[in-house]
């Protein structure tokens, strides 16, 4: 492998981690060469989109969302190229065509797949994750489609409200109560159900799916036998993290996720990770993996000024959100129904601030229809976990909306 070609640093995945870190490192190192390998066809992209913006009308050009990482920073970025095997001893790549690089740094940023049904393999059923599956989506949902979207979490929810905009006829199924109950309180949860139903999309609770049979229509059937017939499926099944290049490289992982130090580097030298595949220790929360886009961005960016030889650490807490017709949030932390919630609303019961509670600490904070909180919300984890924080005073610290 000596004629193999060598790049100072070699990022592997081409997501908003990858962007990030390719930016961050051609500022840091103007003259070093980056090479980004990336399985997807096409640049980076803005993922979020994929389940927002482009559906409401005017942007609805994919490549509008492109993150131009190649143009902009002069990286060499290689699309449409798995990447089969990390080598960290040789310090190597391989690509599934065979050609061999040599890294003086890696960056692990190969982020999730959305998670398939096995043995189904029909093009009417698809899921949401890259550009791809977004134009097919979008050529599946003619007016008059039934389109069955499957899963009640975060994709589910927001595909589905998505595709009410395409004139396509909307069930959206889900193995719960209610939708989005893990996370949502279940007054939240009960509103949004009411919107969804005004805006015609057929709620079916408690459908675990069990198969789909492809004929002239396609038949999702239920554990318990239930029926339900579509021209179309959108699976909203959840993402599994991409770690087999870390796995067989023998990276230490723990919980299916790249362990990290807090300068992100994984146990292997020069070999770094960010993104969704990094389980790194959050400040205020421990150690976690995030699968969510301001992490992405943050903890790329972060890795690719260390891939150029800073020593800075990771100290971000991340945040997330989402768009639910006329309703949105942003949060921080743990969104988990089975903590003890303690909500507070706005007098007109639009927009309220819920604190999820693990005895006396408060673990995540929902803000829903509550804008620019994002820092209240981490100072009274943050407080809570030093021990600081005034129970009794909780309820008066964010004014909802
Ligand atoms: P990814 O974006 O998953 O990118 C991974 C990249 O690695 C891909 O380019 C892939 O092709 C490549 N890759 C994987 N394996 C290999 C390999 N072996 N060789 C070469 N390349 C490889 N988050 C939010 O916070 N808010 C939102 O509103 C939101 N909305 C979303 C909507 C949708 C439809 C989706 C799919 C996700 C959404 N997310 C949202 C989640 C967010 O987009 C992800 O957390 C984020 O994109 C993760 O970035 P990443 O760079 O770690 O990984």
């Amino acid at each position: 492998s000596e004629f193999a070609p060598r790049y100072d640093h070699v990022i592997l995945g081409g997501g908003v981690a990858a962007d990030a870190a390719a930016r961050a490192l051609r500022e840091a190192a103007p003259e070093a060469s980056i090479l980004l390998l990336s399985a997807d066809p096409h640049s980076p992209v803005h993922r979020p989109a994929l389940s927002k913006d482009l559906w409401h009308g005017e942007s609805a050009d994919p490549d509008s969302q492109d993150l131009r990482t190649a143009a902009e920073t002069g990286a060499e970025v290689r699309t449409g190229t798995l990447v089969t095997e990390l080598m960290p001893r040789s310090h190597t790549v391989v690509t599934a065509r065979g050609t061999v690089i040599h890294y003086g740094t890696a960056l692990l940023a190969t982020g999730s797949s959305a998670r398939r049904l096995p043995g189904v393999d029909d093009e009417r059923v698809t899921c949401l994750r890259t550009v791809g599956d977004y134009r097919h989506l979008r050529a599946l949902a003619t007016e008059g489609a039934r389109i069955v979207v499957v899963g009640g979490g975060y994709i589910g929810s927001e595909a589905a409200a998505a595709l009410t905009r395409t004139g396509a006829q909307v069930t959206l199924a889900h193995p719960g109560r209610r939708l989005l109950e893990h996370m949502l309180p279940a007054s939240i949860a009960a509103h949004v159900e009411e919107v969804y139903a005004a805006r015609g999309i057929t709620l079916v609770p408690g459908f675990c799916l069990a198969g789909i049979e492809s004929g002239p229509e396609l038949v999702l059937r239920s554990g318990a036998g239930e029926e339900l017939r579509a021209d179309a499926v959108l699976l909203g099944l959840g993402a599994e993290l991409n770690i087999s290049l870390a796995a067989h490289a023998g990276l230490d992982l723990e919980g299916g996720a790249v362990v990290v130090d807090r300068f992100l580097r994984t146990s292997a030298p020069d070999v770094f990770a960010a993104g969704d595949v990094a389980l790194f220790d959050d400040p205020l929360l421990g150690w976690r993996h995030v699968e969510h886009v301001d992490h992405a961005q943050a903890s790329g960016a972060v890795a690719g000024r260390n891939m150029a030889g800073a020593q800075e650490p990771y100290e971000h807490t991340p945040m997330f959100y989402s768009d639910l017709f006329d309703d949105g949030y942003e949060a921080v932390g743990r969104l988990d129904t089975s903590l003890t919630l303690r909500e507070v609303w706005n007098p007109k019961g639009t927009a309220a601030v819920v604190h999820y509670l693990d005895g006396n600490t408060v673990e995540g904070v929902l803000l829903w229809n509550t804008w620019d909180q994002v820092p209240a919300a981490r100072e009274i984890i943050a407080a809570s976990q030093e021990g600081t924080l005034d129970l009794a005073a909780l309820d008066g610290m964010i004014t909802p909306g």
